[in-house]
């Protein structure tokens, strides 16, 4: 069966391969010129690679992983030291670290947090662990719903002090969901935590050997050319045609430089681009449904990426570091972290600025001015002196609507990947899946959505008879 498939990030991507896995045939239709969506990358006239955003994987990422040993491509994941590393501001240019000894969860992650003397006291590690319990124990259906506080509401109602939100939590919550705590739905961070806890090698962080489009979006593509399916750039969906019973005729794709208008026909249909182009082009007859009129709750929230080359070595530092200043969330010297940005003589920082609403107008250069004065502060010896480092160059890429905005109440916005509509579905890290939106999140969904698929299709109908494959009259699982 032929399916189309708008947008190729990783939800386009993973479901596309899914149903090759299944046996149907996918064209998916990616607008831009570039693979990936948020793991896209460019490499600049020097051939130096810059990315949408700095990305770390995760222990506690399974369909990830998996989709990387069907592709066999494991070994491009870079496995980093089981620690989680903190710059300390009162302590500037120092480091604290929640290092994860290889005993059995949830005892190593405990152990990490007990053995750090630096951010937490007795007392507040005690409130936490208490806090937590219900999170461990009455598991998903209680850390949902705790998605009516934000997470530093849920700090107070457990006891929790505030210097612990200064101290870790501002830095996780920056670096999973691009806001502060006080803004972001206590369920994100709860999630991650549970996911932590209940997995040995759950926060153990990995990052990808080179550019995401070219180590891990290419051979995705490949795997699904080799099989039958198409992956087309430059080939952005302007419009839904449907039929008479709403359901979809057909997806009209832009014609680009003069080109003409076409008409994409397929058996099913998945929308795996983002949620706020999306909300813009549902066809009218579908704003009247519950179903689509709840995407009205859901935003992308902006995020800034800095790459910024300096003449000299900063720091040998190989592994995610979660800076704590105001301006910046996580970052990371790529010349130490990743195998092909590697250099032994100068660095390469990557930096993720947010929360980043009041600095996405702002022009590069007050950004990287902005960043190298914080930068004082996490690399004293570099940057003050008579010799301090010097920038080489820059790039900045800004997302004024990256991953959903994870504020307090959007869960039940979050679509399913089947639809009200019989032919249509979709993909997306800010679809409901067990994962944040995350890398993780949008192979999940497009699995979710190929097994949704496959599932209304079985396979032996689509292929032995093609020509009269129709889709049937509702799916199996509406929303
Ligand atoms: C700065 C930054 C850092 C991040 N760090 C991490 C991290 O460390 N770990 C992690 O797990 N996740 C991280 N993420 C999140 C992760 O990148 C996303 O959750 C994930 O890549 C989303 O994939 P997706 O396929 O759901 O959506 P997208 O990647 O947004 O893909 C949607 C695709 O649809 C295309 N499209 C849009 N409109 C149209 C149209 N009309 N026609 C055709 N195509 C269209 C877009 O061009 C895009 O390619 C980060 C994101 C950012 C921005």
């Amino acid at each position: 069966m032929r399916v189309a498939i708008a947008g190729a990030g990783l939800a386009g991507l993973s479901c596309a391969k899914y149903l090759t896995d299944a046996g149907h045939t996918p064209i998916v239709l990616e607008s831009r010129d570039v693979l990936g969506g948020l793991v896209a990358a460019w490499k600049d006239s020097d051939g130096d690679w810059y990315e949408v955003g700095l990305h770390a994987f995760f222990g506690a990422y399974p369909n990830m992983l998996q989709l990387l040993k069907e592709l066999g491509i494991e070994d491009r994941l870079q496995w980093k030291e089981h620690t989680l590393i903190f710059n300390q501001p009162e302590k500037p240019g120092t480091l604290s670290r929640f290092d994860v000894p290889d005993i059995p969860s949830p005892f190593n992650v405990i152990a990490s947090i007990l053995r750090n003397k630096d951010m937490l006291t007795w007392e507040q590690k005690i409130r936490f662990a208490i806090g937590l319990l219900p999170a461990v124990v009455r598991g998903q259906k209680y850390v949902e719903d705790m998605d009516k506080y934000s997470f530093l509401e849920w700090l107070k109602r457990q006891g929790v002090g505030e210097r612990v939100t200064s101290d870790v939590f501002i830095a996780a919550c920056k670096a999973l969901t691009f806001i502060n705590p006080d803004e972001v739905s206590a369920t994100i961070l709860l999630t991650a935590l549970n996911r932590f806890l209940q997995e040995r090698y759950g926060s153990k962080i990995a990052f990808l050997d080179g550019s995401p489009t070219e180590r891990l979006c290419s051979p995705i593509v490949d795997y699904i050319r080799e099989r039958g399916g198409e992956v087309r750039l430059n080939a952005p969906l302007k419009e839904i045609l449907l039929n008479p019973d709403n359901t979809v005729k057909g997806y009209l794709i832009r014609g680009l430089n003069g080109a003409e208008d076409e008409v994409i026909a397929a058996d099913s249909y998945v929308s795996a681009i983002s949620v706020d182009p999306l909300k813009a082009i549902l066809p009218k007859p579908w704003k009247q449904m519950e179903f689509f009129q709840k995407l009205e709750g859901l935003e992308g929230v902006p995020v800034i990426n800095l790459h910024l080359w300096f003449d000299r070595k900063l720091t040998q530092i190989d592994h995610l570091l979660f800076s704590r200043s105001p301006l910046l969330s996580v970052y990371a010297d790529m010349s130490n972290t990743c195998r092909k940005y590697a250099n032994p003589d100068r660095s390469m920082l990557e930096l993720v600025l947010a929360p980043a609403k009041d600095w996405i107008a702002k022009s590069d250069e007050e950004i990287v001015a902005a960043t190298i004065a914080e930068l004082e502060k996490l690399f004293p010896d570099h940057f003050g002196g008579d010799n301090p480092a010097k920038l080489l160059k820059s790039h900045v890429v800004k997302t004024p609507r990256s991953v959903y905005k994870a504020t307090p109440g959007r869960q039940q916005y979050r679509p399913a990947q089947v639809t009200p509509i019989a032919n249509f579905y979709l993909a997306g890290s800010y679809t409901m899946q067990r994962y944040l939106g995350s890398m993780e999140g949008a192979v999940l969904s497009g699995k979710l959505t190929a097994q949704a698929i496959s599932e209304a299709f079985p396979v032996a109908i689509s292929s032995n008879l093609q020509t009269l494959t129709r889709p049937p009259a509702t799916n199996a699982a509406t929303a």
